[in-house]
């Protein structure tokens, strides 16, 4: 706000600018998407996920709280493509998100590691509370039948997890839980798996 003067030094009134802001903070919103997310899903890319797991993993050590961490791999996906194509498969990993997000909590971070390896934190949950929303992703998605316009698609997801120890980084988090997928995919696939 400028206060304005006439030609004689009397004041004469102000100037005022206004900035929209609201348009800067979208822009600004925006920009941290890009460089965070998955734009296909929305998931957190890996490294947000992993500086999100690190933060966590420091909090819950310091309030002694549990920490879990799952991971989940669609099974034959590539047969998925194969078949229906490119476009569908994008369609069937929209699904896996979407049905990963309505059994995550606010507080949890959900993010994309690979083309359909999806990750979960789950802050405050011990291992009883890891192998539920586990087996209800499973469970979700052998259930759903996505519609696509080259047809309807059944998917079945392989999972494992694991919860926090004492001194885990995020890694450790990551290779435990990677562990018990393998063991998931060995034994069958369409499974859950505690590290
Ligand atoms: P497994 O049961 O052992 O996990 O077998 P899989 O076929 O799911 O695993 P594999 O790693 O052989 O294949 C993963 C496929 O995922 C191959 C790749 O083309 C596909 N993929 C990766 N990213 C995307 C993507 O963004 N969109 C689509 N449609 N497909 C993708
Ligand atoms: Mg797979
Ligand atoms: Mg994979």
């Amino acid at each position: 706000c400028v206060p304005h003067v006439d030609g004689q030094g009397n004041p004469a009134g102000f100037f005022m600018l206004c900035v929209d802001v609201t348009d800067r903070a979208r822009l600004e919103e925006r920009l941290n998407d890009l460089a965070t997310r998955d734009p296909l899903t929305g998931a957190l890319n890996r490294r947000a996920f992993l500086e999100r797991a690190e933060s966590e993993l420091d909090r819950c050590s310091r309030d002694g709280a549990p920490l879990s961490f799952v991971i989940v791999d669609l099974d034959h996906f590539k047969k998925v493509n194969d078949t229906w194509g490119h476009a569908a498969g994008d369609e069937v990993l929209k699904t896996l998100a979407e049905t990963c997000r309505s059994v995550l909590r606010p507080a949890d971070a959900f993010g994309r590691f690979g083309g359909e390896e999806f990750v979960a934190l789950l802050p405050d949950a011990d291992a009883d509370d890891a192998a539920d929303i586990a087996e209800r992703l499973r469970r979700l998605t052998e259930e759903s039948e996505i519609a696509t316009p080259e047809g309807v698609i059944r998917v079945t997801l392989s999972a494992g997890y694991t919860t926090a120890l004492p001194g885990d980084t995020p890694d450790d988090l990551v290779r435990r839980a990677d562990a018990a997928l393998y063991e998931s995919k060995r034994s069958g696939r369409n499974r859950v798996t505690r590290a």
